[in-house]
């Protein structure tokens, strides 16, 4: 926690020259939410103020903030060896990292290319799904398909395969050859559902109907979230997603599942294909892989699929794609470190044990002041807010204002939904906390 006279150096007194991502810029600067330190399951405002974290950051930090032994192994690191370049040269802990990412992952979803985010996995796994496929000599399948309230990151492949209207809408033609499956979500079927609903598998049905159009010869890769996050926890229904993978395999399309938010405990496992039972083709992977606490993201991949690009002579390029900081030193040093954590304290358990103290504790918020619905999965939770007449998403905002300024609660926001994702550290207790001042808060915006 700063002390009170470090407090006051950590408040800018310009921020204007910030354009800050996906945040309402001038109301934000009229009355900003500045987090100065954080430690464990809080965060500090510039006053020392502690906020009680209910979204691991943005669905990263899971192992809770500034951890020691993380914040150790970056420092050595970065004391070490500051950075290797990752073209035709590496530096071990890559290796040791891939070699753990691998080991995690289910199946022979046994080779690992590292990002720096989950928009750069997520372009690199559609790159990967369309060159796989050029390479097998079927260069016709191009299309890729995403789902209708669907996020996977910002890049114009993400962006274009991604379901979020605004996301999109002003941003021209994005990629070609692009469609999308209708979105698992009904509220009329699925309302106050504890974890995945019972009704819509059916839905997956409609990749047949994509198939019927273009041909399953001109299409390369299906890519979904297996639990939708970013507009508002959407699980999936139960049988969906081995249905999407029994339609994939009959037409040798490619699954990509999007595991930026659900990978590493979120939803107990390691993965949430492992939760499921299913088997993608890839994994896109970010955020949990370091707690947050150095960028980086990464795409698994099955190993037929690797093994297709090891062909030609020994001293040539097998894939030109890559980034100057692909398995970043800092960044490797902070996974390794992160995954021992979960491994040693049990995190990814300790968050499906957690899941139904989290979901009773949530769906307690049923009947407060324009409650529409409730859900939940692992340690995740959306409470849709009925909208303010002519003000979308306003009500929303006011709640996330004011849990932030009166109840010392970070929340975030999806539209007209709260969303709540704690690190997988936090006790039973802090969950009855965040809980009650998400009640205060919505009450507060009645
Ligand atoms: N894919 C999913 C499912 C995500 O939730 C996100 C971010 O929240 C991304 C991709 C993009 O990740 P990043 O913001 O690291 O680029």
């Amino acid at each position: 926690m700063p002390s009170a006279s470090s407090a006051k150096a950590l408040l800018p007194n310009d921020l204007e020259a910030y354009f800050m991502p996906f945040t309402a810029n001038r109301a934000f600067k009229k009355s900003p939410r500045i987090l100065a330190s954080a430690k464990d399951m809080h965060y500090f405002g510039t006053d020392g103020r502690a906020i009680l974290d209910g979204t691991a950051g943005l669905w990263c930090a899971n192992a809770g903030h500034s951890r020691a032994p993380i914040v150790a192994a970056i420092q050595a690191q970065a004391a070490e060896l500051d950075f290797a370049p990752p073209f035709q040269f590496a530096h071990p802990k890559v290796f040791a990292l891939a070699n753990r990412v691998a080991a995690l992952a289910p199946g022979d979803l046994d080779h690992v290319f590292f990002t720096n985010s989950g928009s750069e996995a997520v372009d690199t796994a559609l790159k990967i799904a369309l060159a796989y496929h050029n390479i097998q000599g079927q260069g016709a399948r191009q299309r890729l398909i995403g789902r209708e309230r669907g996020y996977h990151g910002v890049g114009f492949g993400g962006t274009s395969v991604g379901g979020m209207v605004a996301n999109r809408k002003i941003f021209g033609n994005l990629l070609a050859g692009v469609d999308h499956l209708p979105a698992t979500y009904n509220r009329t079927e699925q309302a106050f559902t504890k974890g995945e609903p019972a009704w819509g598998a059916h839905l997956a049905d409609e990749l047949e109907r994509i198939v019927g159009l273009h041909d399953a010869s001109t299409i390369a890769a299906v890519i979904v979230e297996p639990m939708a996050g970013s507009t508002g926890v959407l699980p999936p229904p139960k049988g969906y997603l081995e249905r999407l993978r029994a339609i994939c395999d009959k037409y040798g399309i490619l699954l990509i599942f999007d595991e930026v938010i659900t990978g590493y405990g979120r939803l107990g496992y390691a993965f949430a294909a492992q939760r499921y039972g299913v088997l993608p083709d890839m994994i896109t992977f970010a955020k949990g892989i370091t707690s947050g606490t150095v960028p980086m993201g990464g795409v698994l991949i099955r190993k037929p699929i690797y093994e297709a690009f090891m062909k030609g002579p020994d001293h040539a390029v097998e894939l030109f794609h890559g980034y100057t900081y692909s398995g970043h030193p800092l960044a490797c040093a902070a996974g390794l470190a992160t995954l021992d954590l979960y491994a040693e304290e049990k995190l990814f358990e300790r968050a499906l044990k957690l899941e139904p103290v989290w979901a009773d504790a949530v769906h307690s918020l049923k009947g407060l002041p324009n409650v529409l619905d409730i859900r939940n999965v692992g340690l995740t939770a959306a409470i849709d807010l009925a909208p303010r007449p002519d003000a979308p998403g306003k009500r929303a905002f006011e709640a996330m204002d004011r849990a932030f300024h009166e109840f010392d609660l970070l929340t975030r926001i999806a539209g007209d939904s709260i969303v709540l994702t704690p690190p997988l550290i936090v006790s039973e207790a802090q969950i009855g906390e965040i809980v009650e001042k998400t009640g205060r808060a919505i009450k507060a915006v009645a």
